[in-house]
Formats: C-alpha cells, structure tokens, sequence
C-alpha cells in the first residue's frame, strides 16, 4: 500500500472522501486494504456525471495503490444490453483508467437467492401476498410508524415454498414479493420491511431463463461489494439514507455465510458525496435514452449530448473532463455548476493541445492585385505556437483568397481594425495589405449590390525575415485560405441544447402544471430548435491529414475538431467551443 507520503503533503487540498480514506489506512481498518468499485447499471451510455463517480473510484485507488473493479449492475433485465456495457467499458478506458476484474451483479444471483432462503429460514425475511398499493399505504410516513403486513408472521415453511413459486416462471409479476422483516416502526423508511425480491418472469441476458425472480438494489449493492471485498463504496448523497440497510444487509450476510473474522475488519464501508449537476444539461440515461429514441439528437454520441461519448465527438479532452472534475471537488451539498465554467477548463486544455489552422466560414474573395496571377508562395505555419515541439505545416498563399465577410466593411468607423477603404492588416502568416482609399477600387458588387469581390495591394518586404517585417499598423491580423489551395468541408456548429439553465426542475414543474404529461412533450418547450447549425466553410489542404478527433482551433474562430465521419473527400469538424465565452458576452449586453 502507497502511503508513504500522505502524511508528508500538509498543504494539498483533498476531498472528504480522501480524507476519510487515509484515516481509514491510517487506521488499518481492512487489513489497509483499499478496494473500490464503479458500479453502473448497463441501461444507458455513461454521462458526464459518472465521470465524477470514475475519477475517484479510479482516482483514488490508484493513488492509493488500491485497485478498482468495474462491476455491471445488471439487476434490471428490462432495459439492459450489452450494447451498453461495451460502451461503458470504451468510455472508461478513454477517460484513462484501468479496472482489476469486471464483475457482474448477476454473477451473484445465485448467492444472493442463497443468503435470502437463509434469512427465511432465521425468520429475517417473509413473503408478502399484498398488491404494491397495499404495501405502500401500510409504510406510513416519516412522522407517522407503518403498519405490519398480515403476511409478515406466516409459518417459515409457507415463504420457503412461496419462494420457490416465485422464481417458478408461473407466477404472475406484482402478485407476491419477498420482504426483509425489520422493523415498521423505524423512522428510517427503508428500514419497513424492504423490498428484497420481485417476480419478471422475463429472461436476463447473461443468465438466459434461470431466474424469473429478481433481487432489488439495496438487497444487492452491499453483498456484492462484500464479497467482492470491496472496501470502500462510494456513492452519491441519495443513498446517505439507504446505508444503515446497507450495513445490515452486510451484516446479516456475513453472519448468514459463516464468516468468522471479525466484521469491522472487513467491512465495506459506504461514503456518500455530491452529484455532478451542470447548468444547460440533463443527466440520467432515463432522460437521454428519451433523446435519442425521440430523434432529439443523433445517438448517443451526438457533440449535443453530456455522454461520454458524445464530448469525446465533441473535441474534449479526458484531461479537461477530469480537471473540471477535480476542480469542482466533492463536498456533501448538492450544487449547480456552471457549464461556462466546465467551457472554459476545455478552453484551457485546447489551447495547449490544439494546432492552429485557417478555415473561412462565412467566406468573400480577396484579391491581391500586385501579386501575379499563377504564381504563389509557400509559407511554414506554427503548429501550436504554446507548443512549439508541435512543429510546423506548409500553407500555401496566391493572388486570389478567400477571407471572412465580416472581416470587410465599406463604411468603417474608425475603430474598425480590419479591412475596408483606406484600411490594412496583416494576413496571418503573410504580408501586410492595403485597401485603396477608393471604395470604387476595393469592391466589386453584383447587380444587387452585394460585395463579391474585394481588392487590395500588399506592402512588399513585410513578411516575416524580411526588411519590413516589422511594420507597425493600426489593423489586426486576419486569417485567409488561398482559393487554389483550400478544400470545401462541412462545418457543425452546436448550441446549448437545453434553453434554461436547470433543465431538471423546469421540466418537472411543467410536468406537474400540464397534467403530468411525461418524456419528449414535457422536454420540448425547453429544447433549443437550433441547437445545430451546419455550414459550409473553406479550409486549408493540411487538414486532409488530420485524423478524427484530432483536436484543432481555427483562428480567430474556435476550438473545433475532426468528427469520426470525416474523410479527406469529405470534411466534417464539429464545433468544440468558441475562443471565448459567447453567452456570457450575450447575457451581459
Ligand atoms: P442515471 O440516473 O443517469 O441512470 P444512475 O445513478 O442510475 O444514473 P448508475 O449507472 O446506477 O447511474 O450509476 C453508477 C455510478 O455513478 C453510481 O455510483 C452513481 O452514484 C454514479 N453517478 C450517477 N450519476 C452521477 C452524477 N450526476 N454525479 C456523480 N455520480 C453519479
Ligand atoms: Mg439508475
């Protein structure tokens, strides 16, 4: 066990969870044993939000020497799939952690079906023959005890064989379940007589029609992590009220096994923490399962989606998700965080990472008017100039360009820096150039007037090395492609998908004003209907060799990157994030 320095590290931040981690080391609890796990149910691809259960499953037991185990939580047959388990596991993988073992918790069914005849046998657990309505009522509330269930003294021999029904594939669903007997009157509600099986009578894909008869969550998250011996379960802050049922169902598991050492050495101990919860998104695969199924979006992995997999499409880095991760930190309150926040760690990351390239989005001839038709000059571009080690690429330059619309205006003020009569700039990479005080000379219109050709002179000898090079001039640089040279792609820019800050109350409080309506219609008013917008956009050739998901900034533009459907006949880049935060700039107009 690696923990030679913690004690070491006075001064670094680390979370509670941490904390309590290196006192239970310190301790020796578990033999100094550190085992975690990351326990998803295969329903769904993985969000943004289980990145943060990830990063400290994982984060932590490789700190820590630990190890942590992937383990399927695959208690639902219904609307499981393998589909999702691959998914699940590419998504770990690419967020750069590695598990010990993948465990299954159908791979203790057959344990769990044992430990549950036991405690019938100890008169733990009982069958109840109510209908669900039934067993609601008689719960109570958290001020008022529940009622016993008339089934709960039934002779041990009537559950054992009732049991057995359940599981027989006969027995219709709903018609009895098996109860833990705790205590009706506890005012912890999931201490009333839980729920520990039900009947499906429907067949798991991993353990075919064995089992018609199903374990619940609470029956199941703390056995499997015993036996596993998991040490420390971490999880978030809806379950702080399940954990005394999770020790007690530990508890009677280990005295129902035999296991004779004493517990608290060998205890699993749960430690629960906040959600992620950004501004502008919707978790829980329930919801993005509606997206998909509803056309909203194009999979799973559309750049729209807060997946895994979908800000892998969009151009994030493992490396930003988890910085933002850790920068948010794990406390025990839930928040809301603010999704320009987690932008702007992406920002960050991209500029480090990303290789400067032109692109011409909203594109208008320029012509050089004393540089020579056919001709051209071949200029080496800084890949990354926050990175040098990146090298160089060739860009190519001629007479005829094109640069952006909004980079020329007729009637400039005066604190235009850009192109217009009378203006100069320097082209990125290349000489200054210099419109003429004529309008009449700079532009070409059509028959409606619009601009379709601009015109200027460049400044000799003011490229880089050369004698002029160092020109000063009022107007900034701006990015060009050479119309010869540059190639036509498919540009994907994407908004926000959710219109309102914090999609989950909206969308529950429309719900209940609207007569409970439910899925897609109580999602729609909220939905942004141009959350995509595809444009067509001139780049420069050196992107046919990019590769997909190759990470880029198109100058002046933004973060973008090569979507997986990209070839070099037909490019397509996604829209990562702007160069800077436009709905703020919107938002304080
Ligand atoms: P969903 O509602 O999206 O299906 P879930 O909690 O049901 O989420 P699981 O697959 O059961 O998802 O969860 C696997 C692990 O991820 C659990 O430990 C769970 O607590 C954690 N997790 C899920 N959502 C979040 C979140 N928003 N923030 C942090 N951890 C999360
Ligand atoms: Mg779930």
């Amino acid at each position: 066990m690696n923990t030679e320095n913690t004690e070491e590290v006075k001064y670094e931040s680390v979370s509670f969870v941490e904390e309590i981690l290196r006192k239970d080391l310190a301790e020796g609890k578990n033999g100094g044993r550190m085992q975690t796990r990351f326990p998803p149910e295969p329903n769904g691809y993985l969000h943004i939000g289980h990145a943060k259960a990830i990063a400290i499953d994982f984060g932590l037991a490789k700190k820590y020497g630990g190890v942590c185990n992937l383990r399927m939580d695959d208690t639902n047959p219904q609307k499981e799939d393998t589909e999702y388990v691959e998914a699940i596991k590419r998504d770990i993988e690419w967020l750069g952690f590695k598990w010990g073992n993948i465990y299954y918790a159908s791979d203790y069914f057959q344990q769990l079906w044992d430990l549950a005849v036991e405690l019938i046998k100890e008169g733990k657990a009982y069958i109840d023959e109510q209908t669900s309505e039934e067993i609601a009522a008689q719960k109570g509330t958290p001020t008022q005890p529940g009622t016993n269930s008339p089934y709960r003294d039934r002779p041990i021999e009537e559950s054992l064989r009732l049991f057995e029904q359940m599981n027989s594939g006969t027995m219709e669903p709903g018609k009895m379940v098996l109860r833990a007997k705790i205590d009706m009157a506890s005012p912890n509600m999931h201490f009333r007589d839980p729920i520990m099986y039900r009947v499906l009578n429907m067949p798991h894909w991993r353990t075919g029609n064995k089992w018609n008869a199903y374990p619940m969550y609470d029956y199941t998250h703390g056995q499997c992590d015993y036996w596993e011996g998991v040490t420390h379960s971490w999880c978030t802050l809806e379950f702080v009220s399940h954990r005394p049922l999770y020790d007690l169902f530990v508890d009677w598991a280990k005295i129902a096994c035999g296991d004779d050492k004493p517990l608290e050495d060998n205890r699993p101990r749960q430690t629960e923490f906040n959600k992620l919860n950004l501004t502008h998104i919707l978790l829980s695969k329930r919801n993005l399962l509606i997206l998909v199924n509803e056309g909203v979006v194009n999979g799973w992995d559309d750049p729209r989606m807060p997946t895994i997999c979908g800000f892998r499409r969009r151009g994030y880095s493992p490396e930003s998700i988890l910085n933002f991760i850790d920068k948010i930190g794990y406390t025990k309150f839930d928040a809301l965080n603010e999704m320009s926040l987690f932008e702007s760690a992406v920002r960050d990351d991209l500029n480090k990472r990303a290789q400067r390239v032109s692109a011409v989005i909203n594109p208008v001839k320029l012509v050089i008017d004393n540089f020579p038709e056919g001709e051209t000059e071949v200029y080496m571009a800084q890949n990354n100039p926050e990175n040098p080690d990146d090298g160089t690429h060739e860009i190519t330059f001629s007479r005829n360009l094109w640069i952006e619309r909004d980079d020329f205006m007729e009637d400039a003020p005066k604190k235009f820096f850009r192109l217009g009569p009378g203006k100069e700039v320097r082209l990125k990479n290349s000489y200054i150039i210099r419109c003429s005080e004529n309008v009449d000379e700079c532009v070409v219109k059509d028959a409606e007037g619009n601009i379709v050709e601009i015109h200027a002179q460049l400044v000799p000898e003011t490229k880089t090395g050369q004698e002029n090079a160092n020109m000063k001039i009022k107007g900034k640089t701006i990015h060009w492609v050479s119309c010869d040279h540059c190639i036509e792609a498919e540009v994907r820019n994407y908004d926000r998908l959710w219109m309102v800050e914090n999609p989950r109350d909206e969308v529950a409080a429309y719900s209940k004003e609207h007569g409970d309506v439910r899925g897609i219609d109580a999602m729609r008013p909220f939905l942004n209907p141009n959350s995509l917008e595809v444009k067509k956009a001139y780049v420069e050739q050196w992107l046919t060799t990019r590769k997909p998901l190759d990470y880029l900034q198109f100058q002046r533009i933004g973060y973008y990157n090569v979507d997986p459907d990209s070839t070099p006949e037909h490019l397509i880049f996604n829209r990562t994030v702007g160069l800077t935060d436009a709905w703020k700039k919107m938002n304080s107009k």
